[in-house]
């Protein structure tokens, strides 16, 4: 990724080079339209320089969207066992707080929180609550 960062530093450092224009300018629009308009690049080569720094600079921003949202998946499917508070029979999803969706109504205990998809980790809350002698809400 940072040679892409390289890359289009490089080519903004080359255009520099190039003066811009208005667009009104460039195409000697006539009356009634002025000389205004957003600033552009004249020679072709520099139109086609800035593309391509703007199309890599997309692509990068998506690139590094694309790996956090695998990172925060990625961070969902590591384990965490849900949580008791003072409200009995209820256990909490450590990601999201909600005590709603970790077990069915019919008891069965659920793979993953259904408000925000944490994968829960049953076996480390059984093994907390026998350590604690105790029998969990769950
Ligand atoms: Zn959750």
């Amino acid at each position: 990724m940072e040679n892409y960062k390289e890359l289009v530093e490089q080519i903004k450092s080359f255009l520099s080079q190039y003066e811009k224009v208005r667009y009104g300018e460039m195409v000697g629009a006539p009356w009634p339209y002025d000389h205004a308009g957003p600033l552009v690049y004249e020679e072709p080569e520099a139109v086609l320089l800035d593309y391509a720094s703007t199309s890599i600079t997309e692509l990068l921003a998506r690139a590094v969207a694309a790996e956090a949202a695998l990172e925060r998946e990625k961070s969902y499917d590591t384990p965490l066992p849900p949580f008791d508070d003072d409200d009995p029979g209820v256990l909490y999803c450590q990601k999201c707080g909600s005590g709603e969706y970790l077990e069915n109504d019919d008891g069965n205990r659920n793979e993953y929180c259904g408000q925000c998809g944490q994968r829960i980790d049953w076996a480390a809350y059984d093994a907390a609550i026998e350590a604690l002698g105790g029998a969990g809400v769950g």
